[in-house]
């Protein structure tokens, strides 16, 4: 079976051919252009790109925080373009844990690290009767008063993951929740978004970090606002063909076309591109 063919109720997130242009008054800029992706429960989804490739947008899209200038995005189930503001902030609140790349984005300045856990079981109407037990997950037991203010920038991190996961909402998104810590805390957290997927979430993580790539499902290559490629663990690496039957080849691959043109051949097997040859550049 296709990712893409999965049960609904698989699939935490669809995106169909989504566009996402910022208009500014040096001009537009197409920051996403044409997405096609399923993000799965029960798996973990690494996004990796250069800077400015389009994953702060992208992620943005897929935790319902913002709508594409067109395509087509579904959370859990719901097409966001339908939505209010208002059924669109109660989406977000019970189905979507969202960790921002900074971390004091995510914390309330007056409420303790307990509180912040009570605070996302209330909104996500769940039950969560050892909020400490959970900060230990994260290895901030011993901070469970403490405000974000007493917190260094990687235990508000680790904190602002522990509340993302409350609940365990459909979707946990996170903007390079590893690039705080060390490499000890860093393996607790991606062993709890192990964890959180195998509960039935969706995890999307943007990230720079090997480690964390290395420890995903599934990787998807981010390159000028476009999925250049996806990895699984199973397979070595699958090339993406957008709607438009445009094949974006990964990045290994696309070095072997240095000059941008490819000899295409149609076996028993598939097709084999093939840089061309000298011959094939002289005029017939
Ligand atoms: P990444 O997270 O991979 O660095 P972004 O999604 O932040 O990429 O940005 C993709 C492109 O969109 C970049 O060219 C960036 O400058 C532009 N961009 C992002 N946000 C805005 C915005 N609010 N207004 C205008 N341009 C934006």
């Amino acid at each position: 079976m296709r990712l893409s063919d999965a049960p609904g109720d698989q699939i935490a997130v669809r995106c169909e051919d989504v566009v996402r242009i910022y208009s500014s008054a040096t001009g537009d800029v197409h920051a996403l252009k044409g997405i096609d992706a399923v993000f799965p429960v029960g798996a973990v989804t690494a996004i990796v790109g250069p800077s400015g490739s389009g994953k702060s947008s992208l992620l943005r899209l897929l935790g319902g925080l913002d709508r594409p200038s067109a395509g087509r995005v579904e959370v859990a189930g719901v097409d966001l373009a339908g939505q209010r503001p208002r059924q669109l902030r109660a989406l977000r609140r019970r189905q979507v844990g969202f960790v921002f790349q900074r971390p004091s984005d995510n914390l309330v300045g007056y409420l303790t690290a307990a509180e912040h856990l009570q605070h996302a079981a209330a909104v996500r109407r769940c039950a969560l009767d050892d909020p400490v037990a959970l900060l230990d997950v994260v290895g901030l037991a011993r901070r469970a008063d403490h405000r974000p203010v007493q917190l260094s920038g990687g235990e508000q991190q680790r904190l602002a993951i522990a509340q993302a996961v409350v609940g365990e909402p459909r979707v946990v998104i996170a903007d390079e929740p590893t690039a705080e810590l060390d490499s000890d805390t860093g393996k607790r957290v991606l062993d709890l978004f192990s964890d959180v997927a195998s509960a039935g979430t969706a995890v999307i993580l943007a990230t720079h970090d090997a480690i964390a790539v290395n420890a995903a499902d599934r990787t998807l290559f981010l390159r000028h606002g476009a999925v250049q490629a996806e990895r699984t663990r199973r397979a070595q690496a699958l090339a993406v063909i957008d709607g438009a039957g445009r094949v974006q080849l990964p990045p290994e691959a696309l070095a072997l076309f240095g000059q941008r043109r490819a000899r295409v051949r149609v076996t028993d097997d598939g097709v084999l591109l093939t840089p061309p040859d000298d011959h094939d550049e002289e005029p017939s």
